[in-house]
């Protein structure tokens, strides 16, 4: 009998608690300390200020399942779901965190010890990277531990070097792997295939060492901290003897109801996994207070919400079904997130808003694509295509380039930018873009498409809020 994701994830805060660490709920996706940052998308992110020492707290050691969004920003794994074993917009980061208490010897000692006798994986499927030149990391491992030189792989790039900014805290990284499989195409850490899905990142432990000065010298941290995470799904893959992160037992309850609101027949089909993946990140993003939008966070939101619409219509769904999986998707996550169920009704009713006024417009903008495609040579679909599509059938660039991939074509990127500023310049010369350009829209004959305005969105958000 498997262990369910939610319970791996009790295990871990259970055992963590254990050795003394505060057990700290999850904090929301949008950063409350950081306007810099896009979305929450690491457990340390709550705890900036405390690694900085311009906060306090009555612990030093802490452990949490973070939810964390990797969809924009530095890190954006958009594009690699559906596609890899292992990534989602998403996931749940589960950590342990020492603020000056202990070291390197500790970290490695707890991840080792919750893998190989909490969780009892086998020893010899796991190897671990330390940035290059940190000796200590290696005798931990060789020593403490007692892994073999070779499964000690060096890595000399900024994948096993971590900083917070181009000043303040850094320091090494030592990253556990697990090595699914031959039957697997891919290589360790370092190599050339090390993209592949066989041997999958599962924990990084970060070493906050050093505090970078603006000159580059890198003096030793007073208070030198652990900062780590793992991701849930990853995890729960291995212990569920399962190689992909859509086969765990929460992503097959999803993907099942995705299966029937769409109406799709190939239970493999890679927009099942697109859509289960993307109904996680919209729901919890609308649930901490993210609405569709044209910019910032909304719009990434509206853009996984309109990519997710894409991939169901292509699954033969009839007409809205993307909020119908809110309910499957608390029946998987409401225990450990009460909020979801609270919202339910909200969260269903943008979703079906933004739907209904995307559906309008995605048959017409798949036809005309269609048509434009039949037409063209070579591989890349030219910029101003993919401008049309933006503006007048709502397709963020994001999703024709999705299109794209799926014919092994790509999109000119900077084609696309190009109409992007012309269209800002007569916006701005014309003075008073709202109106203008939204009367523009709804006579344009060809299309019903009501203009994405924030002023008309908002105004349907009201609406919601109002009844
Ligand atoms: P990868 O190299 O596989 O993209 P990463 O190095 O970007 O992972 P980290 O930033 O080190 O990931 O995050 C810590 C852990 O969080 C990873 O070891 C992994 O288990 C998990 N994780 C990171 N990104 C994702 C994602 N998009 N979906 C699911 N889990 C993730
Ligand atoms: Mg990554
Ligand atoms: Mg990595
Ligand atoms: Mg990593």
């Amino acid at each position: 009998q498997h262990m369910t994701t939610a319970q791996i994830r009790q295990q871990f805060l259970d055992f963590f608690a254990s050795k003394q660490h505060q057990v700290v709920p999850s904090s929301s996706l949008i950063p409350g300390n950081d306007a810099t940052l896009l979305f929450n998308n690491a457990g340390m992110v709550q705890f900036k200020d405390v690694f900085l020492g311009a906060e306090s707290r009555p612990y030093t050691r802490a452990t949490s399942s973070q939810r964390c969004v990797r969809a924009g920003g530095k890190h954006n794994d958009l594009e690699n779901v559906g596609y890899t074993a292992r990534h989602h917009t998403f996931f749940e980061m589960l950590g342990n965190f020492s603020f000056g208490d202990y070291f390197k010897q500790d970290a490695i000692k707890f991840a080792w010890e919750f893998l190989t006798e909490v969780v009892s994986l086998p020893k010899e499927k796991l190897l671990v990277t330390i940035y290059h030149d940190d000796e200590e990391a290696f005798e931990y491992w060789s020593k403490d531990i007692g892994l073999s030189e070779d499964r000690i792989i060096r890595i000399a790039t900024s994948d096993n070097f971590w900083s917070m900014g181009d000043t303040g805290p850094c320091g090494p990284c030592s990253e556990i792997f697990y090595d699914h499989g031959e039957h697997i195409w891919g290589g360790p850490p370092g190599s050339p295939e090390e993209d592949g899905d066989r041997f999958i990142e599962i924990w990084n432990l970060v070493f906050m060492q050093y505090n970078r000065q603006s000159d580059g010298t890198m003096l030793p941290l007073p208070k030198q901290s652990v900062d780590t995470g793992m991701g849930l799904e990853r995890i729960a893959a291995i212990l569920q003897g399962v190689h992909s992160n859509y086969e765990i037992d929460l992503f097959q309850g999803l993907i099942a109801a995705a299966a029937s609101v769409t109406n799709a027949q190939d239970m493999g089909d890679k927009s099942l996994r697109v859509v289960a993946d993307h109904i996680r990140s919209c729901a919890f993003l609308i649930s901490d207070g993210v609405m569709p939008s044209n910019e910032g966070r909304g719009y990434v939101l509206r853009r996984i919400i309109r990519r997710a619409v894409r991939h169901g219509n292509k699954l033969g769904a009839q007409g809205s079904f993307f909020y119908k999986l809110v309910a499957a998707l608390i029946e998987q996550m409401g225990q450990a997130y009460p909020e979801l169920a609270k919202q339910q009704e909200i969260i269903e009713k943008v979703l079906r808003i933004e739907e209904e006024q995307f559906g309008k417009t995605l048959e017409r903008g798949l036809a005309i694509l269609e048509e434009s495609l039949s037409e063209l040579k070579g591989d890349i679909i030219p910029g101003d295509l993919v401008f049309k599509l933006y503006d007048t059938y709502g397709f963020p660039a994001d999703l024709t380039a999705d299109v794209a991939r799926e014919r092994q074509m790509t999109i000119d990127h900077q084609g696309f930018e190009e109409c992007m500023a012309v269209q800002r310049k007569t916006a701005q010369q014309a003075g008073k873009f709202g109106a203008d350009y939204n009367d523009q829209l709804k006579s344009d004959k060809h299309t019903d498409f009501k203009g994405y305005d924030s002023t008309h969105y908002s105004a349907t958000v009201v609406e919601i809020f109002a009844d």
